[in-house]
């Protein structure tokens, strides 16, 4: 029988984010460290047949309706169609948040083994800035990507872009503009204070509602109504061409709103982005707990969050892990 996984503020938890690894092919500024991090020994990374657990043990004594595959970079770990296939098997919408670059291999097989749909990244639709961003030169491999996924029908398909001022708040038009072309929605982020450089400054975050009127002069918008959970606040182009969406992490946070739980790569259980505790259920996995165990785990750390980020305040506490060790 189940029963509701409420956090602090009373609120439903229903969806699981679980990062599949600490690495990526990648190396985005807002992100990563240049060199990379000191990834993590494949015998401390959660196997397939233990993240099946934690997600069933979620579904089934918490009801919890979506999976979220993410990193790190998910693609980069070997067999992930093994992996969705398997969490196919529960009752949930099953998604991934990619950067896209090996989707022209992996549309295809995600998508068979049962993934419903993807958010790729792009932060840039020039191809040096991207470079630059990402310290790739994949572009084209994320348009193929962005292109792969539409015809696997992973869909509605969603892209992120996390605006730098000074760095890409010059293409948001462009970008919203791509969207639009794609049949994708653009959803613009607020750059957050989880790189792993250290270098974010409230100066460097381009505001939701600059975004909002950019976007809108150009192309009227009107909101979506009924936002629910979603993280992003979702506009409407009113010629029809779409929709758009905002993530105000920064500025407008929706700490009362979320319904999210997520697992890093090494089993930790997360009630927050910015959580500054963990629940460490690799520990109980391997060490003969039960589902019930779990499930009380889950429901103590969840109802132990932190009410608010701060971000830009003197009591903000930034976490140890930087986003790609969290997964966004
Ligand atoms: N590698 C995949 C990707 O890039 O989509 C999944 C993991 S990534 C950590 C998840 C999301 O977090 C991406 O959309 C990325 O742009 C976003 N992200 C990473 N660092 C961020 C930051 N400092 N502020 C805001 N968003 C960030
Ligand atoms: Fe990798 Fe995603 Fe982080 Fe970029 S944002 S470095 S693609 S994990």
């Amino acid at each position: 029988m189940s029963r509701p996984l409420l956090d602090s503020f009373g609120r439903q938890v229903l969806d699981l984010r679980v990062s599949l690894t600490d690495r990526c092919n990648f190396r985005c500024h807002y992100c990563m460290p240049e060199e990379g991090m000191t990834w993590l020994p494949r015998s401390e990374i959660l196997t397939f047949e233990e993240i099946e657990r934690v997600a069933a043990v979620l579904v089934h004594h918490f009801g919890i309706t979506s999976v979220r595959l993410t990193g790190g970079e998910p693609t980069v770990r070997a067999d992930v169609p093994a992996l969705v296939a398997r969490l196919a098997r529960l009752p949930v919408e099953l998604s991934m948040t990619t950067n896209g670059s090996t989707l022209s291999r992996l549309a295809g097989p995600l998508r068979a083994a049962g993934l419903h749909r993807v958010t790729i990244s792009l932060d840039s639709l020039r191809p040096e800035r991207f470079a630059a961003i990402t310290r790739r030169d994949m572009l084209p491999a994320v348009l193929a990507g962005i292109e792969a996924a539409r015809s696997a029908g992973l869909l509605p398909l969603k892209l992120n872009a996390v605006l730098m001022r000074g760095v890409n708040d010059d293409e948001v038009l462009d970008l919203a503009r791509f969207g639009r072309d794609v049949g994708a929605e653009l959803r613009f982020i607020e750059f957050m204070p989880l790189d792993a450089a250290g270098e974010w400054s409230a100066s460097r975050v381009v505001p939701a509602s600059e975004v909002l009127e950019r976007v809108g002069s150009v192309y009227p918008l009107e909101p979506v109504p009924g936002r629910g959970a979603e993280p992003a606040e979702r506009f409407r182009y009113l010629d029809g061409a779409g929709t758009l969406g905002v993530i105000a992490s920064v500025t407008r946070p929706f700490c009362g709103n979320c319904d999210r739980v997520r697992l890093t790569a090494e089993g930790q259980l997360r009630s927050c982005l910015f959580a500054v505790r963990e629940r460490d259920l690799r520990g109980l996995l391997r060490g003969g707990a039960t589902d019930e165990e779990l499930a009380e785990a889950v429901e103590g750390e969840v109802a132990a969050k932190w009410a608010g980020h701060s971000i830009g305040q003197v009591n903000f506490v930034r976490p140890r892990r930087n986003m790609s060790q969290i997964g966004g």
